[in-house]
């Protein structure tokens, strides 16, 4: 599943981008996108609010590898968090002066409705029940559901279809919790899936579950300890969560997504998170509901 070659041509050109530009903001961004130059945007919207105040809140996972994972500097890296600072960038905000705000699967709406954050970028799928507290832009991925157990797959689990009446671990409020109930009665639940991993380690739960690339970076920074079972059995597209009803905010995310899509940041962004151990995926298009 490993990538090194495509690794490898991007850390050159990386390496490339940051002698010719001496941006010291890549340091931080991976991706590197330019911050827009004081952008002009109508007055009364998020996005002049957003810019004038040179700064904005995402709410994020700390605790997902590739993702969002809290690094050694106390700030998230991952895929998500490259999303979020390509949003940041065209409202002209540099990559430090965004605040991250962990949010895990249960508490996401609630931070959006009372304006904890001002989006959500999280493993976060679009789904009309969410729909009815708050808007989706994007989705800028697609994932699915997936099982994740220990190496050499001791149970000889190949599908949700072999869990019925087995323990189970999932985080609750996710979609992955909605879903595995149709296969097994016996799911323990936790606020974020790295605390899925001892239950499986001691073989409490014969499996984890939530979307595949999520247990991807689960099992690849536990590497020998698990592997997952790559038989994905839903559609998870992730999608930007905003306040509803903010239709300019969420049209501007949407061209946003759209523009990186063709100017080559949104693959840089997988490239340098993601990337490292999935291969890159064609973006899914936008869906501007
Ligand atoms: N994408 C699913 C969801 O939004 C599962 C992953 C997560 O909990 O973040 O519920």
């Amino acid at each position: 599943m490993r990538l090194k070659k495509g690794l490898l041509i991007s850390a050159i050109g990386l390496v490339g981008a940051l002698a010719l530009s001496g941006c010291t903001d890549s340091a931080t961004s991976p991706s590197a996108a330019p911050v827009a130059e004081a952008p002009t945007f109508e007055a009364g919207t998020t996005m002049a609010a957003l810019s004038e105040a040179g700064t904005m809140t995402i709410g994020t996972k700390f605790d997902q590898p590739l993702f969002g994972l809290l690094g050694p500097d106390d700030k998230p890296v991952g895929f998500d968090v490259e999303i979020g600072k390509l949003i940041a960038a065209k409202l002209g905000i540099k990559a430090d002066d965004i605040k991250w705000k962990e949010t895990v699967s249960a508490n996401r709406e609630l931070f959006i409705e009372n304006g904890e954050v001002d989006i959500v970028i999280a493993t976060y799928t679009i789904n009309d029940v969410r729909k009815e507290k708050i808007d989706f832009a994007g989705p800028y991925y697609e994932a699915g559901q997936d099982l994740l157990v220990l190496a050499g797959n001791p149970d000889k689990i190949t599908g949700p279809e072999d869990l019925t009446g087995k323990p189970v671990c999932t985080v609750s409020g996710s979609t992955s919790e909605k879903n595995i109930a149709e296969y097994t009665d016996n799911v323990i639940t936790t606020d974020a899936y790295s605390k899925c991993l001892a239950p499986l380690r001691s073989g409490e739960v014969v499996a984890v579950t939530t979307d595949n690339v999520i247990l991807a970076g689960l099992a690849d920074q536990n590497a020998g300890e698990f592997e997952v079972i790559s038989n994905p059995f839903t559609q998870e597209p992730y999608g930007i969560g905003l306040k509803k009803g903010d239709d300019a905010f969420r049209a501007f995310i949407n061209d946003t997504l759209e523009e990186s899509y063709t100017d080559g940041s949104w693959a840089a962004a997988w490239e340098a998170t993601a990337g490292k151990v999935l291969k890159t995926p064609t973006p899914p298009a936008v869906d501007r509901y």
